[in-house]
């Protein structure tokens, strides 16, 4: 079932995997109908995540990045709606000469190129389905991989099934009977599994683990158990003292194994729990009662702590209660740092202008991803610049578009139109784009370079015929697209820390390399507490 941890799951046995000396490329089967999480409410599904090549994927993805440094990629993430929708062009055009469209084979036929596809030199391709056993979304996915298994042999196939074994408070008792009926309902299916990833919140008996391995025909060995973790990235040292690499590759039988080299993952777990001080971060956002709809921020912000030995405490703040600037300040007193990460909607604008200009005023380090960096320039072009009616069109019409929708631009050596009318699905700017950033700036300085590559995911930006109104009022354009029509980055020179970006920096942060600005914004606010 969901939450679980199978990306996780599937995330750590990479990571294993890749400590042994593989490649490996992590995949995702999303059973549901849309076409791409793109469309989907944070609240129903987390966050977005935004690959390279531009794909609008599932959030487990961001796992697989962060735990195995590999970057992932439109083909790594497919679902029910692509498939069908793929099909049924297929179909339009008479590509099936006549033959009848079926579930099986022809569903089924394209989920197992998409498994396979694409894979080059890799040694393990991790694929990871999404949804519960037994739901009928699932069941294309699963006789897919059922018949992957049988065509490629049981030798080159493995299945792991992650199971819950919940414990009854009032008994005392962990059960093992919901895991034994998922199996059967796997096996009925014609899926074996070759590992059980058990999940509990406390150690399971050996008795509990015979129980399991005799009931689910699994060898002893093959039970392994996943116990909650204090951190995520405990995960794969906990997996790997479980033995889940061993066990995987004995099944493809491996011999003799490559040791594993886990020092990267031990100096993360160690450092994690041994931090040198904390520092207090206010996140203000509108899905703050669901922290997956900000996955990769939290992560990011761990990794900022990372780099500087210290704890990042995040504060989780709704814009929309900072009705007025009193309420923001009460709220805000005492962070060492704001960060106001992406969003979309009217909802909320307000909260967030409130809190740069709280950020800004009071000198407080101020990091605006996307959102975020969009509203601080609105803020600083109405009260620094004197542009009362400065907002974003996105709000609807204005007559000062400081933030308008953008209707051209360039993709490699494509140009990208839209208007009002375009379909929502899939057609933001999104993907990695290059910027220039200015000799001297903060963020120059915080890079190390002066051209950089992230990730977009936005309809609005900054409306370049304002520059140099806002510039004039101290609110430098720090980083432009190569072109120079789209502004990149916003800083504040006389301020210890302001950084508006208009990408999503927070995607490419791992904990083993964690973002520059990441690091820089946890350094500023590390400095910020000390001062008060
Ligand atoms: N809603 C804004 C836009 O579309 C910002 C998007 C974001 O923060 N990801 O431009």
């Amino acid at each position: 079932m969901s939450s679980l941890g199978k990306g996780l799951a599937s995330a750590s046995l990479g990571a294993l995997l890749q400590s042994r000396g593989y490649k490996v490329r992590l995949r995702k089967l999303d059973p549901y109908l849309n076409v791409d999480p793109g469309t989907m409410s944070p609240y129903q599904h987390g966050e977005v995540y935004v690959t390279d090549d531009g794909a609008e994927t599932d959030l487990d993805l961001g796992h697989y990045e962060r735990f195995t440094g590999v970057s992932a990629h439109q083909s790594d993430n497919i679902t029910t709606g692509r498939i069908y929708s793929n099909i049924i062009e297929k179909e339009r055009r008479g590509d099936y000469l006549g033959a009848t469209v079926q579930v099986i084979p022809h569903v089924t036929d394209e989920l197992k190129e998409f498994v396979v596809s694409d894979a080059g030199d890799v040694d393990f391709v991790l694929c990871e389905v999404g949804g519960t056993v037994g739901d009928i979304e699932g069941l294309p996915f699963f006789e897919a991989l059922r018949q992957l298994g049988q065509e490629l042999g049981r030798e080159q196939v493995l299945f792991i099934h992650v199971t819950l074994l919940p414990y009854i408070a009032a008994a005392g008792e962990v059960k093992t009977k919901p895991t034994q009926h998922s199996v059967k309902e796997l096996r009925s299916i014609g899926i074996q599994p070759d590992i059980l990833l058990c999940r509990a919140d406390r150690p399971i008996s050996e008795s509990d683990q015979n129980k399991i391995a005799r009931f689910c025909n699994v060898k002893q060995s093959a039970v392994i158990q996943a116990l909650d973790a204090r951190s995520i990235y405990d995960v794969p040292l906990a997996y790997h003292n479980e033995g889940l690499d061993r066990e995987v590759l004995r099944h493809f039988r491996v011999e003799p194994m490559p040791e594993p080299d886990l020092s990267r993952w031990e100096a993360v777990s160690q450092t994690l729990h041994n931090p040198d001080g904390e520092v207090n971060i206010a996140v203000i956002g509108k899905y703050t009662v669901l922290p997956d709809a900000y996955k990769s921020i939290t992560e990011a912000l761990v990794h900022g702590g990372i780099a500087n030995q210290i704890k990042v405490k995040i504060r989780w703040m709704e814009s929309e209660e900072f009705s007025n600037e009193e309420d923001a300040s009460q709220a805000l007193k005492g962070v060492d740092g704001i960060l106001v990460p992406g969003g979309f909607g009217e909802r909320g604008s307000e909260g967030k202008i409130r809190a740069a200009k709280y950020a800004r005023e009071n000198n407080v380090p101020y990091f605006g991803i996307c959102f975020g960096m969009q509203m601080a320039v609105v803020e600083a072009a109405r009260n620094l610049a004197g542009i009362k009616d400065a907002s974003s069109t996105e709000f609807g019409p204005t007559k000062e578009p400081v933030v308008g929708l953008m209707t051209e631009w360039v993709k490699g050596n494509e140009k990208q139109t839209r208007d009002e009318d375009t379909d929502l699905g899939g057609t933001m700017r999104l993907g990695a784009y290059p910027a220039v950033l200015s000799e001297g700036s903060l963020v120059a300085e915080m890079y190390g370079t002066n051209n950089i590559r992230e990730r977009h995911r936005h309809r609005y930006e900054v409306n370049i015929d304002y520059k140099d109104r806002i510039e004039a009022v101290g609110l430098k354009f720090s980083g432009m697209s190569p072109d120079g029509i789209l502004p990149e980055i916003v800083e504040i020179p006389d301020h210890p820390w302001f950084v508006g970006v208009q990408y999503h920096p927070e995607l490419k942060s791992r904990p083993f390399e964690p973002h520059p600005l990441f690091a820089g914004f946890v350094a500023a606010a590390l400095k910020q507490s000390r001062m008060v």
